[in-house]
């Protein structure tokens, strides 16, 4: 019999640079389609999955293009970043087979739908990929907190935490050859080493709520799966 997986319902957080794949900005199409390829795979077992899309491969609220700017101003121009990604992830979804809600966290309702939970419930219920636009609604916050925030809301077993690198190491694997990843580790040891998994606030609000973080790469073929299936892929923050 096919592998069972280990968690039913799920919150991947995506970066907005994971869309940008080798470009120097904006959104990279075969990079998407690979990362949808990815997802499709575990929604096909049956698992449920919410997704939360960052928008730094277009704009963000702390960055040079900001400069001078007003903080919170720059800010909704950030989560308005994230609505274009979202929309973009779910395109590729549609076209992958699978069936994606946009869910937005500003009132943006010509372009997609708000965020209202026991919608987003409904949907993943149904076996719907929900996506979760325009971060916590909020400046001053970000998309790993939305992550967070939305992980706890629905009732997801587990962030994770979709990056470049393939889990957290014990220093730099590009400068460090002897640098070790870690299969698990816990929140106070995290704390403790400064292992910079999430921001502050998303980090304190998964550690509250006793909500996992998996910290994996979606560009290692096949990681999404085996994370899902409960296999050695990554790292485990745990409570
Ligand atoms: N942002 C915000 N509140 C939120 C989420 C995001 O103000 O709840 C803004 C913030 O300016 C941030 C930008 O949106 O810099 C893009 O989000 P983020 O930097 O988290 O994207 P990522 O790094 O994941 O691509």
């Amino acid at each position: 019999p096919p592998a069972q997986p280990a968690h039913k319902r799920i919150l991947l957080k995506l970066s907005g640079e994971a869309l940008m794949g080798d470009d120097a900005f904006g959104i990279n199409r075969a990079t998407i389609v690979r990362m949808v390829e990815e997802v499709a795979e575990v929604v096909h077992m049956g698992v449920q999955v919410a997704v939360v899309i960052g928008g730094g491969n277009i704009f963000r609220g702390v960055s040079t293009g900001s400069v001078g700017m007003d903080r919170a101003t720059a800010d909704y121009m950030g989560m308005l970043a994230t609505v274009m990604n979202a929309l973009a992830l779910s395109d590729a979804m549609q076209k992958q087979g699978l069936v994606p809600r946009v869910m937005s966290a500003i009132a943006i309702e010509q372009v997609v739908e708000p965020y209202v939970r026991p919608k987003a419930l409904q949907y993943l219920e149904e076996g719907k990929v929900v996506i979760f636009a325009a971060g916590t609604g909020n400046p001053f916050f970000t998309t790993d907190t939305a992550a967070a925030l939305r992980g706890a809301e629905i009732g997801a077993e587990m962030v994770l935490k979709a990056t470049k690198v393939d889990g957290v190491y014990s220093a730099d694997p590009q400068k460090d050859p002897s640098a070790k990843r870690y299969t698990r580790i816990s929140f106070d040891e995290a704390m403790q080493q400064n292992l910079g998994i999430m921001d502050a606030t998303a980090f304190a609000l998964c550690r509250d709520q006793k909500l996992p973080i998996k910290v994996f790469s979606i560009f290692k073929n096949g990681a999404l799966k085996r994370v899902v299936l409960g296999e050695d892929e990554g790292t485990l923050v745990y409570a």
